[in-house]
Parts: C-alpha cells; sequence; structure tokens
C-alpha cells in the first residue's frame, strides 16, 4: 500500500472569516473609543488599534466565543506591550481597587447580603496595595562550560476563571494582576449572585487601561454566568488555562477538565490550642480571623481543638476578648437552624444554611435565644467533636470549641475536621514538638502558628496577598509566576565570560 500525500486543502482566508465573524456582530468599530489617543512614548495606540477590533466593550460580554475572542486580540496587543505595557495596566487595576473601594465594597455588600461592610473595603484596597505584580517574575540562568540556558517565564495566554460570591470583585482583581503580570488575559465567569458588582468593577478596569495604553478587554466578563457559560469556558479551544477559585463542586470539575487547572479549592481550616499557648493571644487571634468578614474567607478559623487543661481558661479568655459564648441550648439551637443537611444516600453531608451564610455575630445569637451586645464579632460555644459544625464549612461567624484529652488527641481530631483538603491549619502553642508534630500530619499549604489565619496571607505576618490559594493542585497562593509556563533558551559555547580563552 503506497501513502498518497492528502489532497491540499482549500485554505480559508482568516482575515476575511474574522471580517465576517465582526460584521455579523456588528461589532466593527468601537461605540466608546478613547475621548485621548494613548499618550505613551512607546506607541501603544499604534499597537493597540491596528487590525479588528473588540475594543469598546469594556470587557464585558454576553457570550463566552465573543469574550475569549476579545481577550485572545487583547493578549496579542499586551504581547506587544513588553512589560511595561503590563505594568502600566496593573496599576489601574490597583488604583481602581483602592480609589474605589469604599462604593464597589458597598456594591458588592448591597448585592451579595453577606459579609461585613467595612471588610468588603478593605479586601479591595489590600489587594491593590499588595498583590503581586510584574516584579515577581524572575529568570534563571544556567551557566557553565557549554555556554548559557536562561530559563523565562512565558505567559499561557487566555485564562478561564470561576470566582466565589464571598469574594466577588476582590478574587478577580487579585487573579487580574497577577495573570496580566504574567503577560496573560483572563475571561472571567463570575458568581451569579455577585455579578453586578464583578461587572461595573471590570468595566472601570477597563476603561482605565484602553483610555491609557489602548488596550481594552484585558479582563473580560461574561455578564450573566450560569453552569453552562462556565462549561463552554472550560471546554473552548481559545482558554489555554483554566484557573478556579470556588467550593467542592467547582473545584472536582476543573479537576476533571482536561486543560490545566490551578484549583483554589474549598477549606475547613482547624485551630488547635494545647496548654502551651499564650491564650489571651489566642484568643484574640481566633475572634479577628473567625470574624472578618463573617467568616467567609477560605483560610478563617473554623472549629477549635482545646487542651482540657487549658480549656475553660480559654472558654474564658474568649469572653475576656469579646467574643459571646452560648450555652448548651443556645448552641443545639443555632446548630438546628444553621446547618442542614443536602445531598442523598452516600452524598448526604451538612452544610451551612444559605440565610445564615455571612451573616452577622448578632443574628447568629439572637437565632440562638441569646442577647447580643453591641459591636459582638463572634459567636462560640463547646460541642463534641459529633456536632455538624466540626464538620461543616459554616462561614458564618459562630465557632464550636472542643475539648480534647491531649495535644496529640487534638491535633488528630483537626486532621479528620479538614477532610484532607490541605488548605489551612492554625496552631497556638509554645511546644516546637506539637507545632511540627501537625504541621507533618496536616500537610496543608497554609499553616500558621500563633496568629490569626489571615496572617498566613501576609496581613499581620510575612509574605504576599492572594485571594486564589491553589490547593489541591499544589501552586500555594498564586503569584504572577502560577500563571507562567517555563521556557529555556539555550546558546551553546558563545556568551559565558568566565572560562580560559582559546
Ligand atoms: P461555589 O463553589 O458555590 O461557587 C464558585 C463558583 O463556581 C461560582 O462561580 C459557581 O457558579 C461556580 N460553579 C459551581 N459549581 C460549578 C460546576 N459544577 N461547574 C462549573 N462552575 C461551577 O463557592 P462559593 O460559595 O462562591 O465560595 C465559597 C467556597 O469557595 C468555599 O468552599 C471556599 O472555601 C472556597 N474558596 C476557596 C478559595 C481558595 O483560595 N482556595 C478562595 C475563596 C473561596
Amino acid at each position: 500500500m503506497t501513502l498518497s500525500p492528502p489532497a491540499s486543502p482549500q485554505i480559508p482566508d482568516i482575515q476575511e472569516i474574522v471580517r465576517q465573524v465582526l460584521a455579523e456582530l456588528k461589532i466593527t468599530s468601537s461605540p466608546q473609543s478613547p475621548a485621548v489617543a494613548p499618550s505613551s512614548p512607546s506607541g501603544f495606540a499604534a499597537h493597540a488599534s491596528s487590525g479588528p477590533s473588540m475594543a469598546g466593550r469594556n470587557g464585558i460580554f454576553s457570550s463566552v466565543d465573543e469574550a475569549v475572542l476579545a481577550s485572545q486580540e487583547a493578549f496579542e496587543q499586551l504581547e506587544r506591550l513588553g512589560l511595561e505595557g503590563r505594568r502600566k495596566a496593573i496599576a489601574h487595576i490597583r488604583r481602581i481597587a483602592i480609589d474605589d473601594s469604599e462604593e464597589l465594597g458597598r456594591m458588592e455588600f448591597a448585592e451579595t447580603k453577606i459579609g461585613r461592610l467595612e471588610h468588603k473595603i478593605e479586601k479591595l484596597k489590600v489587594l491593590g496595595e499588595r498583590s503581586p505584580g510584574v516584579e515577581f517574575l524572575s529568570s534563571e540562568v544556567f551557566s557553565g562550560d557549554h555556554g548559557l540556558a536562561v530559563i523565562e517565564h512565558a505567559p499561557f495566554g487566555v485564562i478561564g476563571a470561576i470566582t466565589p460570591v464571598t469574594h466577588s470583585l476582590p478574587t478577580i482583581t487579585g487573579n487580574a494582576v497577577s495573570m496580566i503580570a504574567g503577560g496573560n488575559t483572563v475571561v472571567v465567569n463570575p458568581h451569579p449572585s455577585g455579578k453586578n458588582v464583578a461587572t461595573e468593577g471590570v468595566r472601570r478596569m477597563n476603561r482605565a487601561i484602553y483610555r491609557d495604553i489602548g488596550i481594552d478587554n484585558l479582563i473580560a466578563l461574561i455578564a450573566e454566568p450560569t453552569l453552562e457559560t462556565a462549561a463552554s469556558l472550560f471546554g473552548h479551544r481559545g482558554v489555554k488555562l483554566i484557573c478556579v477559585t470556588g467550593g467542592p463542586a467547582v473545584a472536582k470539575a476543573a479537576m476533571q477538565s482536561s486543560k490545566r487547572a490551578i484549583v483554589a479549592g474549598p477549606g475547613n481550616p482547624p485551630v488547635v490550642v494545647d496548654e502551651t499557648a499564650d491564650l489571651d493571644r489566642a484568643a484574640r487571634a481566633i475572634i479577628y480571623g473567625a470574624a472578618y468578614d463573617n467568616n467567609l474567607l477560605c483560610i478563617a478559623e473554623k472549629q477549635v481543638f482545646v487542651v482540657a487543661s487549658v480549656f475553660d481558661s480559654m472558654m474564658a479568655a474568649m469572653e475576656r476578648a469579646g467574643a459571646l459564648r452560648l450555652s448548651a441550648h443556645q448552641v443545639d439551637t443555632l446548630t438546628n437552624r444553621a446547618i442542614v443537611m443536602v445531598g442523598e444516600g452516600a452524598h448526604r453531608h451538612p452544610a451551612p444554611c444559605k440565610e445564615l451564610l455571612g451573616q452577622d455575630a448578632a443574628v447568629l445569637a439572637q437565632v440562638a435565644g441569646a442577647t447580643p451586645r453591641e459591636g459582638l464579632e463572634l459567636v462560640f460555644g463547646e460541642t463534641d467533636n459529633s456536632n455538624p459544625f466540626v464538620p461543616t464549612e459554616q462561614m458564618m461567624p459562630f465557632l464550636p470549641f472542643v475539648r480534647c484529652k491531649d495535644a496529640d488527641e487534638a491535633i488528630r481530631l483537626a486532621y479528620e475536621s479538614e477532610h484532607g483538603f490541605r488548605h489551612t491549619a492554625i496552631i497556638h502553642s509554645h511546644n516546637v514538638r506539637n507545632m511540627t508534630k501537625m504541621g507533618r500530619l496536616l500537610d496543608t499549604t497554609l499553616f500558621v502558628k500563633n496568629g490569626a489565619s489571615v496572617a498566613g496571607l501576609g496581613l499581620g505576618g510575612e509574605g504576599y496577598l492572594s485571594f486564589s490559594i491553589a490547593t489541591p493542585t499544589g501552586e500555594g497562593v498564586t503569584t504572577p509566576l502560577t500563571f507562567t509556563r517555563q521556557r529555556r533558551c539555550t546558546l551553546v559555547d558563545d556568551l559565558r565570560i568566565l572560562g580560559s580563552p582559546d
């Protein structure tokens, strides 16, 4: 049998096809072209305005196909502007996150109806100030007898991102800074319950970037997100990488996708308090972390295991620090209202009741039958290990405290309650062996000692900040480098200035 070459295919005129598609979409010209031509010394405007354009949408799209097409166009434009273009774009995202934090934070709070207003504002501000940018990019060099090899970190292209309701615009802000710093563009399928603030934030960011450097749609957003649009983003040929931030269902869907996925999945962070801890300091830290934004953070303290010899003192320390202790009866009343069973058969499990999710401590106290004082941030109470608050990621400011025989038991129960998510764990102790034992067993991405959970993101601790902490896929607290691919450039025998002259 002979193999004859296939008949040469009719090569379509790609530009013609693009022109036809754009004509059909009626988007051949920009409805909101920048009022002033970009005034960059490096000629940004000239680059950005060449070719067919989706500019003028300010990143807001009704279809995944359109959004990906626009994002690809923006990616190609960004590539031509080098690191300086990325820096400029990121500077606008940061400025808007900071300057408009009050207005956008209010919007997010009004739309999602969960968490605390002051923290909605603060989260945006802090992401604007502290999420890692272009400065995080580095190159590695191998230099030897055979010359040089340089490893550089290149963009993937268009990234598809899924964001949670717990921090709608903050997650988009942090993702956009890191992804654009890495040279990528992003199409976001936001949580439907936080889509309006996502739309407004993205519109403002794109508009400012477009006015300055002439590139629109660096951040594209699906205005009416559904599970179908999420699936179509996962499967789109133009999307080179997926980044998912959310709970178990979406984390599982991303892990099963055929694309490379960076998965910032759920957590259920346990706290251990042993007999060597500074109890007042531990109480203040636990309240700060667990009450932040009404316990919506994935890293927030969710259940506490205290060794018996200091259990009563720890409960007293919590009260001194301002938390409200519920009686056994009040804990039962709250549990029955706050935790519901979902799923069928083997999948049946406790979950937070949507009505109470992210609500104020005062609301939880009232539901439990207690009287809250003004400014109450957290309610807590003693439970046994089988209380459904222990295995559930409650995302509301009530913490169950479990009395444990000793540190070994506390660490074991902490391990079981974390479900192997390997997300976040916290210990209050001055016993290095207990710290080490817990760190090794739980094997979490963040492990905080003697501080509030947020210290693990550099807030009151060292390090940098991101609201996408990649847990099952292992990238950790995401940075621009997370969204890059390694490329190696090798030069044989030359350029290395060390060595003997020939
Ligand atoms: P969620 O899982 O309900 O929703 C997240 C997003 O995924 C939404 O946009 C939703 O529409 C989408 N989604 C849900 N199921 C999907 C599926 N099968 N296919 C495609 N998309 C799907 O989560 P949430 O309530 O918005 O956020 C809270 C959860 O997110 C918590 O579990 C929390 O721990 C986790 N979280 C993790 C991190 C992290 O960095 N690891 C950060 C924030 C939140």
